[in-house]
């Protein structure tokens, strides 16, 4: 699966667990399910590693580098590190389960363009909450009045 789906499905996870340690647990099973799923990937290793630090870094802005969300989104990613990194392969194979098995990685029916497309949604949905979300932590009514695009609505993503 592409690096900014795995960045964004992480982030979700982060928003729904609302824990740093349960975000940081749900990662790497939740890049696990990704890759099992058949899909297609994105042959340019400087276009997944340019969008998936570009994601990582406004989740960042908007929630803060140590928020669930973006926690969940470093840690759902970061297997990927291993491609881009050279990190010891036992038996010249990938260090990730996922990663071992090419056939997961070669002509699936998930479109690349489709996983581009719902994780800059979930992105961008994600960082236009983010405002709300703040606001809810702080139970300030005023700020949430006022509340930019919360569109993710009353369950109180915090
Ligand atoms: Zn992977």
């Amino acid at each position: 699966m592409i690096v900014t789906l795995h960045v964004a499905t992480g982030a979700l996870a982060g928003a729904a667990a609302r824990s740093r340690l349960a975000a940081l647990l749900l990662g790497p099973p939740l890049h696990l399910l990704g890759d099992v799923l058949p899909h297609e990937d994105i042959a340019s290793r400087r276009f997944e590693t340019a969008s998936g630090v570009a994601a990582v870094l406004a989740l960042a802005a908007a929630y803060g580098p140590l928020d669930p969300v973006t926690l969940g989104a470093v840690s759902a990613s970061a297997p990927d590190l291993e491609h881009i990194l050279s990190l010891p392969r036992p038996g010249g194979r990938p260090l990730f389960p996922s990663h071992r098995w090419s056939r997961l990685h070669h002509g699936g029916k998930f479109p690349a363009w489709a996983q581009l497309l719902i994780a800059g949604a979930l992105l961008v949905t994600l960082c236009r909450n983010a405002r709300g979300a703040a606001c809810r932590r702080r139970d300030d009514r005023r700020c949430m009045a006022q509340g930019a695009g919360s569109h993710l609505g009353e369950g109180g993503w915090g």
